[in-house]
């Protein structure tokens, strides 16, 4: 198991300078000595964002870091899952893992090292994690000090003006980035405008981050760039950086020289084929905030072996988190991803959202374009029903506006769960 070494080397810094985990092992009578294999792991209980925002910051930072530490960079989640999460590492340690993660995609690898490089950063607000996403400050309070220019956007995305889209076309001009870091949702709609005034985005490496491509956004970014060289997806975290990244061969390939990671089984009963386990992972550099056996919530399916790019680092999907997922009989059964799969990204439709509001009842809002032909929907309502194996209502309204989350992401499937 590769970095088992590196795991066991930060389950003796964490025991040494981490109080949570001093108590933790205490508390359960984990002898780290012990631990001599990959199989005794298994006595080391999994950790979670529940603990580590129970502790912050005094008990999940190591000896000798604090909050207005130089060397430390903070990051605080969106929000996306109920309260918001704070992460201090020391700003090194998270560019060690970011360029270790690009390696697998050439393009946006040389883009991220080009001297003097410039960035053209496009997602909601607060997941630029700095007061200056504000959308009616100037290009320059906007511009942050590693060369990323934050593009103006509205909180909740699609009641973004035409005026500040046209505006954000001529920042992107004249700031001439090197890489887009985008919300793949957030590049589709500017994208759209782009087209709409007949307009071509800047051929240059595309990285998506934040939430998960939909086929629909995929097509669309498609359409203007080449996804087997200027494309690539980021799983990036909160809790640890740039966790995975997307091959030119369309893999998301973990980023396993930084992190140690474990894919856990799930318990899942579900109708259609699948490779599910949730991504544990554990830091292995010795930082501000040691992580072991950290459970992300996140579910993915699995695949491990060489891929066509000449990787063999271990590939997943990401297929949502438990609580975002379908639910039949109270129970998780379809993920997003699955979901996605279903209605792929046909040339008629913008953007979607599938909400379940009972067991048996679904809204799905549509915002279709010009190709659009009457009921062109009814392939995906039918795939839904059979895999439910029973009657459904599924409401579907054509809209042209749908609200984001209020994190500021937007969300293609919501569940029954999505609010507890
Ligand atoms: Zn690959």
């Amino acid at each position: 198991m590769k970095n088992f070494q590196g795991v066991l080397k930060e389950l003796e810094y964490s025991f040494e300078n981490v109080e949570f985990y001093q108590e933790l092992f205490y508390k359960t009578e984990v002898d780290i000595n012990k631990i001599k294999t990959p199989d005794d792991l298994e006595q080391i209980p999994f950790t979670s964002k529940i603990d580590y925002r129970r502790s912050f910051p005094k008990g999940t930072l190591a000896k000798g870091f604090n909050l207005s530490h130089p060397m430390i960079a903070s990051h605080r989640s969106s929000g996306s899952t109920g309260e918001r999460l704070t992460t201090l590492e020391i700003g090194m340690h998270l560019l060690d893992r970011a360029i270790s993660c690009a390696q697998i995609n050439p393009s946006i690898n040389n883009a991220f090292h080009k001297v003097g490089r410039k960035i053209a950063r496009y997602a909601a607000p607060n997941c630029s994690d700095v007061e200056c996403a504000n959308p009616n400050s100037s290009i320059e309070d906007r511009i942050l000090p590693d060369q990323t220019l934050v593009l103006p956007v509205y909180h909740d995305l699609l009641t973004t003006t035409e005026q500040m889209l046209d505006r954000t076309l001529e920042e992107i001009n004249e700031y001439q980035p090197d890489l887009f870091y985008v919300d793949p949702t957030h590049f589709a709609f500017l994208l759209r405008h782009y087209k709409k005034r007949g307009l071509t985005p800047p051929n240059i490496p595309v990285m998506v981050a934040y939430t998960g491509a939909t086929d629909c956004a995929r097509r669309q970014i498609a359409e203007f760039y080449d996804m087997n060289s200027m494309y690539g997806e980021l799983l990036s975290s909160t809790e640890f950086g740039w966790v995975a990244m997307e091959c030119n061969h369309g893999h998301l390939h973990a980023n396993d020289d930084s992190f140690f990671f474990e894919y856990v089984d799930v318990e899942f009963e579900s109708p259609l084929e699948n490779t599910f386990k949730e991504l544990c992972i554990s830091s292995i550099d010795q930082g501000a905030s040691p992580h072991i056996r950290y459970r992300t919530g996140d579910v993915a399916s699995v695949t491990e072996g060489p891929c066509d790019c000449g990787s063999d680092r271990v590939r997943f999907v990401m297929e949502g988190k438990f609580s975002q997922f379908l639910v039949k009989d109270g129970r998780p059964f379809i993920s997003p991803q699955q979901v996605d799969k279903m209605i792929g990204g046909p040339a008629w439709l913008d953007l979607y959202q599938l909400e379940q509001v009972k067991d048996t009842e679904f809204l799905l809002k549509i915002i279709a374009n010009d190709s659009y032909q009457q009921g062109d929907e009814a392939y995906f309502i039918e795939q839904l029903t059979d895999i439910y194996n029973t009657n459904l209502k599924v409401d579907v309204s054509f809209v042209d506006y749908i609200a984001s989350e209020r994190s500021g992401k937007y969300q293609f499937v919501r569940g029954l769960n999505n609010n507890v």
